[in-house]
Parts: C-alpha cells; sequence; structure tokens
C-alpha cells in the first residue's frame, strides 16, 4: 500500500521510481531542516524501454510506442547520458562495445524449472525419508 493514488498497491521496481524517490528524499529533508510540511511521494511515469535482441528494443512512452533498430538507438543513448562523468560514459561505452562484439552473456539468466522437493516432500514423505537414509 502507498500514498500514491495512481499505484496503491505498491510502484514498479524500476529505476526511474529510485531517482524520483530519491529526488523527493532530498527535498523532503530541506523541509523537514525549514520545518515546513514533506510532501507525499507520487510516481511520474516517463515510459519504459526495454532492449530484446542486438538491434532490437521496444519504448513504451505514455504518449506512443515504437520498436527496432530506432528503439534499440534511443535505449542506449538514454542510459548512457545520465551516467556521472565523462570517464565512466567511456567506460560503460567500451563494455558494451565489448560485449556486442563477444555476445558476451553474462547477465543473461536462462531459468528451468526444477523438480519441486519440497512439494515431493509434502506429497510423499515415505519415500524422500527413506530416499536420504
Ligand atoms: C537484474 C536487474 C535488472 C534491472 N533492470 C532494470 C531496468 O532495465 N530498468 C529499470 O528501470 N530498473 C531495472 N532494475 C531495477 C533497478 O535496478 C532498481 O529499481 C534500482 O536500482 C533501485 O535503486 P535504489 O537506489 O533504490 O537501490 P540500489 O540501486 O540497489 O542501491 C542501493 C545501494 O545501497 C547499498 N547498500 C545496501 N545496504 C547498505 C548498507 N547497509 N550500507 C551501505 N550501503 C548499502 C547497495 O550496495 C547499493 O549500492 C533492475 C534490477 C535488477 C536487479
Amino acid at each position: 500500500m502507498t500514498a500514491d493514488p495512481d499505484y496503491e498497491k505498491g510502484h514498479p521496481q524500476l529505476a526511474q521510481v529510485a531517482i524520483q524517490q530519491g529526488t523527493l528524499l532530498a527535498h523532503n529533508l530541506r523541509h523537514l531542516y525549514k520545518k515546513h510540511p514533506l510532501e507525499p511521494f507520487r510516481y511520474v511515469n516517463k515510459g519504459s524501454m526495454a532492449i530484446i535482441a542486438k538491434y532490437k528494443a521496444v519504448v513504451d512512452l505514455p504518449k506512443g510506442f515504437f520498436k527496432g533498430f530506432f528503439a534499440w538507438m534511443v535505449w542506449l543513448f538514454i542510459h548512457l547520458i545520465p551516467i556521472a562523468g565523462f570517464r565512466n560514459k567511456v567506460k560503460l561505452f567500451f563494455s558494451w562495445s565489448w560485449s556486442f562484439l563477444t555476445n558476451d552473456p553474462t547477465l543473461r539468466l536462462i531459468i528451468r524449472p526444477r523438480k519441486n522437493i519440497f512439494l515431493q516432500t509434502v506429497q510423499k514423505p515415505n519415500k524422500i525419508i527413506q530416499g536420504f537414509i
């Protein structure tokens, strides 16, 4: 539950929410110091985007949607710009370039369903216990 009428059941777990909350926190700390009333958090949805493959992304803005190569370029640009400092931008750019050239899958997760041992234990308690003994 939140005090934000547009997101009563909670905010999406996105960086934009964290950034906006951080900005409001700084603002409210100044208010607290000056003994002014605090302001509640209202999330402003600026849209969301995701890379789905090499050269492909989706961009979902409050007033439109686009995908494909242009969306991929927009994703790269938007994520590079807020990185603090020129040196960090260059480091990130080279890191991305390396991953792009080598198809480095370090950050991709492939999750396959496994047999649920706890479920087996509940359904067939004797069999599981015998198996361990
Ligand atoms: C795999 C993954 C992919 C994601 N992809 C996206 C995405 O594509 N787009 C998007 O918008 N969001 C994405 N998110 C979510 C986004 O990363 C989070 O919403 C955002 O980082 C939250 O920011 P934060 O500042 O609240 O927390 P964090 O970024 O987690 O920062 C908290 C910091 O506090 C430090 N810390 C924790 N405990 C202590 C302590 N006791 N003392 C000192 N320091 C401490 C941590 O080390 C960390 O640096 C993703 C998250 C994950 C895990």
